[in-house]
């Protein structure tokens, strides 16, 4: 098969002031470049669309950079090597690289990590096996360090991160796994999941939901969402709860961040609220990739996913995420 001199790849074309919108994104065809030595050629079969991508298209610097007007987009990608100029990677191989948002990608070999498909599908490794199951099993035991009968609660539960946090929680000893998200398909699909309870955060506020949900206060928040989410965890939480601040979604499109209010209370109730960055427990990526198989492999972890195809239609994948559109991972398939 002859290799493509040209791809099409999405840039940025605006940066958006609150919701992304069609005219944030450009669909372009670039000239790839040639191989250098090192290097591999890889036709990207399916992509990820991030909520941190949403932080990177204001010109704010933060723990990732922030993307460039004018440039491609990048991100979570699997594909086929389609040419190889590096001894590691044969055509055909099928590898993880950082270089989604396009067709075809020149990587540096050394930026790919070749996939096992005989477990599951290469896109599993843009979800369960891939940064959002770890970022849920590293929230979960090295971040809130979740102890055997904890009551757990998850927000933004039906999602990639948050639909793994709720099975993981229950597999890993805790005694009640409550969820929020936000619709009533998605309270009704995390019940399938296991859930104790569940609610819709429209439904009213909250901390009410919450403290109907779990009349005995919870002892771990996975917080996704951050704001009223935060607050409301918060004020349900248990003597020594604590809490893995692993996203603020509901702040990520927000002119002004809301926090929570109540912050008092974590003194008397001897909280603790730890942040986290998943690339900071890659050294856990072993020890998640082993117990993750087994999961998939026995049937104990179900995976979702939203598949949308074309990579025309990422920038309404990307801004579907955004809205709540997914049920499970988020994927944009190509070609
Ligand atoms: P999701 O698959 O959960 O998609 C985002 C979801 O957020 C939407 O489906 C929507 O679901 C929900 N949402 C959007 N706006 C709001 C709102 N205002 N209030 C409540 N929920 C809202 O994304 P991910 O699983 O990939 O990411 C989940 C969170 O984890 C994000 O905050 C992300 O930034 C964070 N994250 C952090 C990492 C880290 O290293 N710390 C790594 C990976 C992710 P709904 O219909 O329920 O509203």
């Amino acid at each position: 098969m002859s290799t493509p001199t040209t791809t099409r790849e999405v840039h940025l074309a605006q940066r958006p002031t609150g919701r992304p919108t069609a005219e944030t994104f450009a669909l372009v065809e670039a000239d790839l470049p040639e191989l250098a030595e090192g290097q591999v050629l890889v036709r990207t079969t399916a992509m990820s669309v991030d909520p941190y991508m949403r932080p990177r298209m204001n010109d704010v610097k933060s723990y990732v950079p922030p993307f460039q007007l004018g440039a491609p987009l990048d991100g979570g990608a699997v594909g086929e090597v389609m040419a190889s100029r590096s001894p590691d990677r044969s055509v055909g191989d099928v590898v993880l690289h950082g270089l989604g948002w396009r067709e075809h990608a020149v990587v540096d070999a050394v930026r790919t990590t070749r996939v096992d498909t005989s477990l599951a599908p290469a896109q599993a490794y843009l979800g369960a096996l891939g940064m959002p199951g770890l970022t849920a099993y590293v929230g979960l035991t090295a971040v809130a360090e979740l102890a055997e009968g904890d009551r757990v609660f998850v927000s933004g539960a039906a999602g990639a991160v948050g639909s793994l946090a709720v099975q993981m929680a229950r597999l890993l000893g805790a005694s009640q796994v409550v969820g929020s998200a936000g619709s009533a398909a998605k309270v009704t699909r995390l019940r399938e999941l296991g859930v104790d309870a569940a609610f819709d955060y429209h439904d009213g506020p909250v901390a009410e939901q919450l403290a109907a949900a779990a009349p005995e206060g919870i002892d771990l928040y996975f917080d996704n969402v951050g704001g009223e989410h935060l607050e409301a965890a918060i004020a349900s939480a248990r003597q020594g709860g604590r809490i893995a601040l692993c996203g603020a979604i509901s702040q990520y499109d927000a002119a002004e961040a809301r926090g929570p209010r109540n912050m008092f209370s974590a003194i008397g109730k001897g909280l603790t609220l730890r942040g986290f960055i998943v690339g900071t427990y890659a050294h856990l990526q072993p020890e998640f990739a082993q117990r993750m198989a087994g999961w998939l492999a026995d049937g104990s972890i179900q995976t979702d996913e939203t598949v949308v195809h074309g990579l025309e239609n990422a920038p309404d994948a990307f801004i579907g995420m955004l809205g709540g559109q997914n049920t499970g991972k988020m994927i944009v398939a190509l070609g």
